[in-house]
């Protein structure tokens, strides 16, 4: 089994483990933090650009801008995704207002902006789920459900 490496959503450390075990997914060596959880991680611009480069579990990364309706719409049903896709999947959400040098990485034509990133590099990116992809299927594969805000 090919090892994992994982950025930590909460602190930012690179963590290697051996591939998961019977005893699930490690905590994070630096902070204690799980590595892998049913939650939605807020992140910052550090850990997005890190977690992009390094993560070997695909990596789902919202991008929006708290307060309106469809981004707490897009929240909620970003946060039930994130549930039903643990082990599979780590969810993160990035405010581009507060990190303005991401809006140059991601380039956002409208936000709320959902992007799945897999072994380094963008793969789908979509204003909802499950957004469908060239080499990793539909995500999520086993749900209809959608997000979309607009349609
Ligand atoms: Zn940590």
């Amino acid at each position: 089994m090919k090892p994992h490496q994982l950025i930590c959503l909460i602190c930012g450390h690179l963590n290697r483990f051996a591939a998961q075990g019977s005893s699930g997914w490690p905590d994070c060596w630096a902070c204690n933090a799980s590595l892998v959880s049913d939650a939605v991680a807020g992140i910052d611009e550090a850990i997005h650009n890190a977690a992009i480069l390094h993560d070997s579990l695909p990596l789902i990364v919202g991008y929006w801008t708290p307060g309106s309706r469809s981004s707490r719409h897009t929240a909620a049903e970003f946060a039930r995704t994130a549930k039903d896709l643990r082990d599979a999947a780590r969810f993160a959400h990035l405010d581009p207002d507060s990190f303005p040098g991401i809006t140059g990485i991601v380039q956002p034509a409208a936000l709320p902006l959902i992007v799945l990133y897999a072994r380094g590099i963008e793969v789908a990116r979509s204003s909802c789920i499950p957004i469908s992809t060239p080499n990793l299927g539909v995500y999520p594969a086993r749900d209809s459900r959608s997000i979309c805000v607009n349609g």
